[in-house]
C-alpha cells in the first residue's frame, strides 16, 4: 500500500471539501450553534455535529477528519443541493481512491493511516 500517495490525495480531498464548505458556509454557526440545530432542536448543545469529539479544542476542529466534510444533515440537504452534489463528487472519488474506512467521523488523518496501514 502507497501510504504516500493515499496522503496525497487525502489531502488535496481535504482541501476542494475544506474549500467548498467554506465558500457555501450552510451552517451558519452563531454564538456556537448551527441553524440546524437553532431550526430543528432548540436547546440542543452546542458544535453542532462537532458536539463533544474530542477534536474540538476552543479554537474549532484541531485536527484534519477527511469523513466529516461529507456530513450531510437535512438543512445541507435542502438547501444547499449544488454544494451536496459536490460533496457527494468528492465523497465517491475518496471511496474510490482512498478507501471506504475514510469516511468515518472523528477519525483524523493519523488514525485513518495507522488503521490500514
Ligand atoms: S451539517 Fe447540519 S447539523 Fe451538522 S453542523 Fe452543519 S448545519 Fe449543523
Ligand atoms: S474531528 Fe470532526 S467532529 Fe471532531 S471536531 Fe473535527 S470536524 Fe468536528
Amino acid at each position: 500500500m502507497d501510504l504516500e500517495k493515499l496522503s496525497v490525495g487525502y489531502d488535496r480531498l481535504y482541501e476542494e471539501a475544506s474549500d467548498l464548505l467554506k465558500k457555501y458556509n450552510p451552517c451558519q454557526f452563531e454564538e456556537g450553534v448551527c441553524i440546524n440545530r437553532r431550526e430543528r432542536y432548540r436547546g440542543s448543545p452546542k458544535n453542532g455535529c462537532c458536539g463533544h469529539c474530542t477534536h474540538l479544542s476552543s479554537e474549532g476542529c484541531n485536527t484534519k477528519a477527511l469523513g466529516c466534510k461529507f456530513v450531510v444533515c437535512e438543512h445541507l440537504y435542502d438547501r444547499f443541493p449544488e454544494l451536496c452534489s459536490k460533496l457527494f463528487g468528492l465523497r465517491e472519488e475518496a471511496v474510490d481512491k482512498i478507501g471506504v474506512s475514510v469516511l468515518a467521523c472523528h477519525i483524523n488523518k493519523e488514525d485513518f493511516l495507522y488503521r490500514i496501514s
